[in-house]
């Protein structure tokens, strides 16, 4: 038997943080902003029903907040909602938690988050006299959330942030592609009892070895797992993984490498922090069309869907706003501009089912 089946499979919950129990499979809210209200309203009254209990929105998801609300207030006291805020200062946080609790429509937020805290920089604001940290301390005695968290996609920033406050989560992107926090800080916040948050658990919707790759991280300490859902279908899917989670085998393992080998590490995980672009680009949706169409050869659907889009590839003035933005330094103007190029010269050879 191999080594890695020797261990134990992994618990279907966790406790995220004192007195929240929940379901190892929470919902992200990015995607939620796609959907018009009454399909968002079914998935989310799906995933209540299939037993998801921790939901994950943002002040910067404009409706997601919202979405939440409409559905979850139903379901309160039963779910978990965390939601976070980008600001910096005390008391920009504070009208940003009143914002919340009016948006969710609820009198309290289970866990509220310094959003994508990204530098030393970042971390001098939110730790000054009148910082984010301090407004979030005062929001939790006044009964307004119950746990502070923090939000980050570099490990090197989220330890320092943990050495210097005792957060209560942390939410960090972590798959089989993205392993970093899993060397120190993974460790680092279980020892001091933060509840684990895994963002991009599915790479953004680009790894196919899904219930491999939950059971992956599972077992490396991850107490909740965010994926966004924007179907019934994905929701049952993505519960339906915690069926089994037991450790990978060597084989299992040599199967993600082989996948992580075809991905790169150059892709888009529809994070959205990039949004808006000011020429209306779809950016993300457009780093979905390119994977659709040479990774999985999806090309008749892909040039109907471009047809259908008022802006794609070939709109980008390349004025880089969007790159200074992607936490993971894609250079939009060159991936669109290849990938454009591409497109059109496979389109020379390529003739669409049904037409010419
Ligand atoms: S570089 Fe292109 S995609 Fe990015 S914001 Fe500018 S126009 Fe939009
Ligand atoms: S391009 Fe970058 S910022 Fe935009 S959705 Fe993708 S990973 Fe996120």
């Amino acid at each position: 038997m191999p080594e890695a089946m020797r261990f134990e499979p992994a618990e279907k919950t966790s406790v995220v943080a004192e007195g929240l129990k929940v379901l190892k499979m929470g919902m992200g809210g990015i995607p939620l902003q796609r959907l018009d209200v009454k399909q968002s309203d079914r998935v989310l009254e799906k995933a209540v029903a299939v037993g998801i209990n921790f939901y994950d929105s943002a002040r910067i998801y404009t409706d997601s907040e919202s979405k939440f609300g409409r559905v979850l207030s139903r379901h309160r006291p039963r779910v978990v909602i965390a939601s976070k805020s980008f600001s910096r200062d005390a008391a920009t946080v504070l009208a940003d938690i009143e914002s919340s609790l009016k948006q969710l429509r609820t009198d309290y937020i289970d866990i509220y988050q310094c959003h994508n805290i990204a530098s030393e920089n970042d971390l001098e604001k939110i730790f000054a006299v009148d910082g984010a940290v301090a407004g979030l301390i005062r929001a939790k005695e006044q009964g307004k959330i119950r746990h502070i968290g923090l939000s980050g996609h570099k490990p090197r920033i989220v330890i320092m942030a943990l050495e210097r406050f005792a957060f209560e989560t942390i939410q960090v992107p972590c798959n089989f592609m993205e392993t970093e926090s899993m060397q120190e800080l993974i460790p680092m916040a279980r020892q001091r009892q933060a509840g684990v948050i895994a963002m991009k658990p599915v790479g953004g919707g680009n790894i196919k070895e899904i219930n491999l790759n939950f059971r992956f991280i599972f077992n490396q300490g991850v107490d909740v797992a965010i994926p966004g859902m924007d179907s019934e279908k994905q929701v049952e899917e993505n519960v339906a993984a915690l069926t089994d989670l037991s450790p990978l085998t060597f084989e299992e393992s040599a199967r993600l490498q082989k996948e992580k080998d075809r991905l790169g590490d150059h892709f888009c995980r529809r994070c959205e922090y990039c949004m808006p672009c000011p020429q209306g680009l779809p950016i993300s949706f457009l780093h979905v069309l390119k994977n659709y169409y040479f990774l999985y050869n999806l090309k008749d659907w892909v040039w109907e869907r471009i047809d259908a889009l008022a802006k794609t590839y070939k709109d980008c003035v390349a004025c880089g706003q969007c790159v200074q933005k992607c936490p993971y330094n894609l250079n939009m103007p060159e991936i669109f501009r290849t990938t454009w190029e591409k497109m059109l010269v496979d389109k020379g050879n390529y003739t669409l089912k049904g037409k010419d």
